[in-house]
């Protein structure tokens, strides 16, 4: 795939409009706080829409039945993705990002959605982290520096 010189927002956009259609029988709100447009920087945008469905839709998947609330927002090259669910407990965290690990049933999950993502996100110059919170879980994916 190509890297091209682009706002990232619009992979954003995208992969919002997509997770919007896939959970429209779930409760659950988003809440997006972006800029209009974000630095520009080079990347192959099918990887980044990838990596962000990925995340949205296992935000969503955590929420389960009752539903709840997914937050979009950005900081200095930084998209955070953080969710209502239940979290990630502490003896999890530095399993998820392994290929085939799940906590989903059979038939629901391959487990290797992280571990795809956070190589995407290396294969472009930045990165996919598990951060800290106080409430559910909080990804954090690393933009590659932007564009001279
Ligand atoms: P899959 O979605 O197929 O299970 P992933 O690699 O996307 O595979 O995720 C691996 C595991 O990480 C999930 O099964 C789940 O246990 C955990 N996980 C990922 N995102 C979240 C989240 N937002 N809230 C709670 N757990 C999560
Ligand atoms: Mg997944």
């Amino acid at each position: 795939v190509e890297p091209i010189l682009m706002d990232p927002k619009e992979c954003v956009d995208e992969a919002l409009e997509l997770v919007k259609t896939m959970s429209r029988s779930r409760n659950v709100v988003f809440e997006v706080d972006l800029p209009d447009a974000l630095p520009r920087i080079r990347i192959a945008p099918a990887h980044l829409v990838q990596v962000l469905l990925n995340l949205l839709m296992n935000a969503v998947d955590a929420m389960g039945e009752q539903g709840g609330r997914v937050y979009l927002g950005w900081m200095d090259g930084v998209l955070e993705i953080r969710d209502s669910g239940p979290g990630i407990p502490e003896d999890l965290r530095h399993r998820i990002f392994d290929p085939f690990f799940t906590t989903k049933e059979p038939g629901k999950g391959t487990g290797l959605g992280l571990a795809i993502s956070a190589k995407l996100m290396g294969s472009m110059g930045g990165s996919l982290i598990l951060g800290p919170s106080d409430e559910g879980a909080r990804f954090l994916v690393k933009l590659p520096e932007h564009a001279p």
